[in-house]
C-alpha cells in the first residue's frame, strides 16, 4: 500500500509519516503541486492525502488534475479550512473524503482504511501462503486465525515475500523496502530483519519456509 502526502507543513509531514509507516504502509511526501504531479506520474499510489493551501497553488487544482488523469485514485483532503463552502468545493471537485485539522491520528487512520477498502484501485486481495494470511487493508498478518505481532518493517518484508511466494525476491528490492522504514541499508540489516522475522514466525505452524537464496535474495516456499 503506497500513499502520497501533498503537504507543506514539515511538522505534519513528520507526524503523518510516522503514523502511516506505523500502519505498515509506504509513503511518498511532497510539498508542492508540481512535485506531486511528477511523483504521481512516476509511481502508482493507492491513496492521496491532500492539503489545500500549498506554496504553488490551491490543492483543489491538483485534485481536478487527479480526477482527470487518475480517475479511480482516492483523495482525502486534509486542511484547516473547515468552512462548509470549502468542504463542499472539495467534495464537488472530486475528493472522496475530508478531514479538518487538527485531527486525531486514530481517526485519520480509520478514514484511510475506509477509503482503501472501497477504492477499486486499492482493492488488493488478501494474500495467503501456507497458513499465513496477509490483509493489505489492515496490514495484519495472521496464522490459522491468530494474529502474528510483527514490527511495521517486518510486515512490509513478509508482504513482499508473500506477494511473490514461490519466487526469489531480490535483496535490493527488500533493502529498498527497509530503507523506507528508516532502516540501515546494509546487507547485514536485511539479514537481521529476516532473522527477526523468522524468530517471530517460529512459534506458528505457518506451513512455509523463509528460504535464503545465497547472494540473490529470499523467498517464501510452501512446505512439501
Ligand atoms: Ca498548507
Amino acid at each position: 500500500m503506497r500513499l502520497l502526502l501533498v503537504e507543506d507543513s514539515a511538522r505534519l509531514v513528520e507526524l503523518l509519516g510516522e503514523t502511516v509507516r506505523e500502519a505498515g504502509w509506504r509513503l511518498d511526501a511532497v510539498t508542492t503541486i508540481a512535485d506531486a504531479e511528477v511523483v504521481l506520474a512516476a509511481r502508482e499510489h493507492d491513496l492521496v492525502l491532500l492539503d489545500l493551501g500549498l506554496p504553488d497553488g490551491n490543492g483543489i487544482d491538483l485534485l481536478r488534475t487527479i480526477r482527470r488523469e487518475y480517475k479511480d485514485l482516492p483523495v482525502l483532503i486534509l486542511t484547516a479550512r473547515g468552512s462548509i463552502e470549502e468542504r463542499i468545493e472539495g467534495l464537488d471537485a472530486g475528493a472522496d473524503d475530508y478531514l479538518v485539522k487538527p485531527f486525531h491520528h486514530k481517526e485519520f487512520l480509520a478514514r484511510c482504511r475506509a477509503m482503501l477498502r472501497r477504492s477499486p484501485t486499492a482493492l488488493q486481495p488478501v494474500l495467503e501462503a501456507g497458513n499465513l494470511r496477509y490483509d493489505p487493508a489492515t496490514t495484519e498478518i495472521s496464522c490459522g486465525g491468530v494474529a502474528v505481532a510483527l514490527a511495521p518493517r517486518e510486515r512490509a518484508l513478509i508482504e513482499i515475500l508473500m506477494r511473490d511466494a514461490g519466487r526469489v525476491v531480490q535483496k535490493r528490492k527488500l533493502e529498498q523496502t527497509l530503507s523506507e522504514f528508516g532502516e540501515e541499508v546494509s546487507h547485514n540489516a536485511l539479514e537481521l530483519a529476516v532473522s527477526r522475522l523468522r524468530k517471530k514466525l517460529q512459534p506458528f505452524e505457518t506451513g512455509i519456509d523463509l528460504v535464503t537464496v545465497r547472494g540473490v535474495g529470499y523467498m517464501v516456499q510452501g512446505l512439501a
